[in-house]
């Protein structure tokens, strides 16, 4: 179930083992999701950081892809519940249904501070951008014009710094020749964070190296009060109040529902706690991977929730699945290995800690650009994505400055 990062790596790394295969997902294709932002931001179309999962695995015939919405397990009868009243059989399941962004118990925030997670949030948030500074050229209340040119991103870690970088630009140097009544250099981009510094996970040296970056890029960093209230026309956070028509949440993530359906055990954001071979307690034949997940094993810490490990664990399940085919029934438990964090801000710096060394500026964009080009799917958007990238390096202009007609937004499943 999932055919994000690691329900996609299941069902690759079990090529040629004499399993059937169904793939279930509620979308029909699998999402890049370390370059939504991007598409946020118009640095980038929808189509080339997604890909249909169908033709991505249309020379497995032993596998059968599935649009459709999971409901629940019947774990009595083995069986995958589906919204339109259907069942799936299964000898072994792996969910790997992923996680959203959560409000910490304020769900009334979200039409205010949309969240960054599938395409329909990026291509929302890109409107949400580009009306507001349609608005404010022909908003003659200099107040009013005020609060339409200021975004507010909640959450200082590398989604939050990585739209709030990438807005500074769009305004201070993309669009600053395409209005006439207003002055888009003038836009406010503030960036909270409830916590003492931006970017937690990285070190002390990289999180004030990017706050500095940041800073450069005229964002405001507002550090240690957590926001108290959103709404239609701004922002509490602490003891201040900032008058805001673009807010993005950035901060917080809740699993899917894959507890509930079993009954088991989980955190605070709802992710299982699986046993050390990742089977869901109590249920060997169940596997649980990826964002929807919490296992200990990262020096001492949780397995942090980004795409590499999700891939590592969904390898982890395909090789235990093949020995278990094999007759070797014995649990494995699963090791993680962490190859590196990685955060951009804005187009020409990064930081990127790799344990052994630590990186940041010029270098290490350039690094990060190259490491997601290898990691994208397919040629084409690898050269597409990399031509873009270099096009904005030189010139500065984004040009998926698109304004789509506003549609229904899937509800928060
Ligand atoms: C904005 C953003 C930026 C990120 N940046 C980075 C980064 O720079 N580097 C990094 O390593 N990681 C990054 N991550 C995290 C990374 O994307 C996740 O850790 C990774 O996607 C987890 O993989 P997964 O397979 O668990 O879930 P996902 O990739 O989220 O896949 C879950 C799949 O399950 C499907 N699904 C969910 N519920 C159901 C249901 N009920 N029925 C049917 N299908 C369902 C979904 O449609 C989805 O396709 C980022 C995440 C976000 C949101």
């Amino acid at each position: 179930m999932g055919a994000g990062f690691g329900g996609l790596e299941v069902a690759r790394r079990l090529a040629g083992a004499p399993v059937r295969i169904t793939l279930i997902d509620q979308r029909n294709h699998h999402l890049f999701q370390p370059l939504l932002y991007q598409v946020a931001t118009a640095s980038l179309a929808t189509s080339e950081i997604a890909w249909p999962v169908r033709h991505l695995l249309r020379r497995r015939k032993e596998l059968t892809t599935l649009l459709a919405f999971v409901t629940g397990i019947d774990s009595a009868d083995g069986k995958v519940l589906l919204e339109d009243g259907s069942a799936i059989p299964y000898d072994t399941l792996v969910l790997a249904t992923g996680a959203r962004h959560a409000y910490f118990g304020h769900d009334e925030w979200e039409p205010y501070a949309p969240g960054l997670k599938t395409l329909e949030d990026a291509t929302d948030i890109r409107r949400r951008l580009l009306l507001s500074f349609e608005r404010a050229e022909r908003e003659s209340d200099p107040e009013r014009r005020a609060s339409l040119l200021t975004f507010v991103i909640v959450g200082g870690g590398p989604t939050g710094v990585e739209l709030a970088g990438t807005i500074a630009e769009l305004a201070h140097e993309t669009l600053r020749e395409d209005f006439r009544l207003i002055d888009t250099r003038k836009a406010r981009v503030i960036l909270i964070e409830a916590g003492p510094r931006i970017l937690p996970s990285f070190t002390d040296d990289l999180s004030a190296y990017a706050h500095a970056a940041l800073e450069r890029l005229g964002v405001e960093v507002e550090l240690g009060r957590p926001v108290r209230e959103c709404t239609d026309n701004g922002v509490g956070f602490g003891d201040r109040k900032i008058s805001a028509k673009v807010i993005l949440w950035a901060a917080g993530v809740r699993a899917s529902a894959a507890a509930d359906w079993l009954g088991v055990p989980a955190d605070h954001a709802n992710r299982i706690k699986a046993e050390p071979d990742l089977s869901a307690p109590g249920y060997p034949d169940i596997f649980v991977i990826g964002d929807t997940v919490t296992i200990d094993g990262w020096r001492g810490k949780p397995v942090p929730g980004i795409a590499p490990a999700a891939k590592q664990q969904g390898r982890h399940i395909a090789t235990t699945i093949k020995m278990r085919l094999g007759g070797d029934a014995s649990p494995r438990p699963f090791r993680y290995k962490h190859s590196g964090s990685l955060a951009t801000i804005g187009k020409r710096s990064a930081v990127i800690d790799f344990g052994w060394i630590r990186i940041r500026g010029r270098l290490a964009w350039w690094i990060w650009g190259l490491a997601h080009i290898y990691f994208l799917i397919g040629v084409r958007n690898r050269l597409a994505i990399a031509l873009n990238w270099l096009w904005i390096y030189a010139s500065g202009d984004r040009s998926a400055r698109l304004i789509t007609p506003g549609e229904e937004r899937p509800s928060r499943r």
